[in-house]
């Protein structure tokens, strides 16, 4: 069976993945940064979502000598000229472990700079680049994926992680946390780059 490392700790990026992957690719085992405890931390000291994608693929798949999968995503929002865009995972400053605590003050502190704010300039984009290194190969390979929408008044909805009870996407009048997992992967970010690489990937493993 062909192996493949997705470079993540997100556990709700990891459980998207793997079910993006299996939708197309079922004979790849799947490992984590989990199974590779001694892999130091990748930086992302990219100025993009592209540049920081690659980063964190070379350096998993140079580390493991495995085929590595990464993604760097992203909420950009109209009315604060793209914040908190590539620093989204760090948008309130917390510097701690627990993902629903970071997530929580991340729509706290959006929710606030956006007080006021009418519908119409709530506009917002998710962008994810997903880039996919193969060292056995010398092939990478890199796809962008971007879900448009606009910032709930207050967020909504149990599934899903990070901005997902905030983001009402295009076209819908609920919030992504509100549509669940299965409207998500057909529409998000993420799972349209997933969707794009996905050929090339299971070409180059
Ligand atoms: P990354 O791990 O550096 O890619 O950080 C991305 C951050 O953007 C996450 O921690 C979330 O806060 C946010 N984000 C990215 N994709 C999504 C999504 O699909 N739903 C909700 N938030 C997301």
């Amino acid at each position: 069976m062909q192996r493949l490392v997705l470079a993540t700790h997100n556990q709700g990026k990891i459980h998207e993945f793997e079910r993006l992957l299996s939708e197309h690719a079922s004979e790849i085992q799947v490992l984590g940064l989990s199974d590779f405890p001694d892999l130091p931390d990748v930086a992302e000291t990219g100025k993009t979502l592209s540049e920081n994608a690659f980063l964190k693929s070379r350096a998993v798949a140079k580390f493991t000598n495995l085929p590595a999968l990464a993604d760097d995503s992203g909420l950009f929002v109209d009315y604060l000229n793209g914040a908190p865009g590539i620093y989204s995972a760090r948008f309130a400053g917390y510097q701690g472990q627990n993902a629903n605590e970071r997530d929580r003050l991340n729509i706290e502190r959006l929710l606030k700079e956006l007080r006021s704010v009418p519908k119409a300039n709530r506009k917002a984009q998710f962008n994810c680049a997903v880039a996919f290194t193969n060292p056995n190969l010398d092939f990478e390979v890199q796809e962008i994926g971007t879900l448009s929408g606009e910032i709930a008044e207050a967020a909504i909805g149990d599934s899903g992680f990070g901005y997902d009870s905030l983001f009402i996407p295009q076209g819908f009048e609920q919030t992504l946390a509100q549509l669940g997992a299965g409207v998500k992967d057909r529409i998000s970010h993420r799972g349209l780059a997933m969707r794009a690489i996905v050929p090339s990937l299971s070409k180059h493993l």
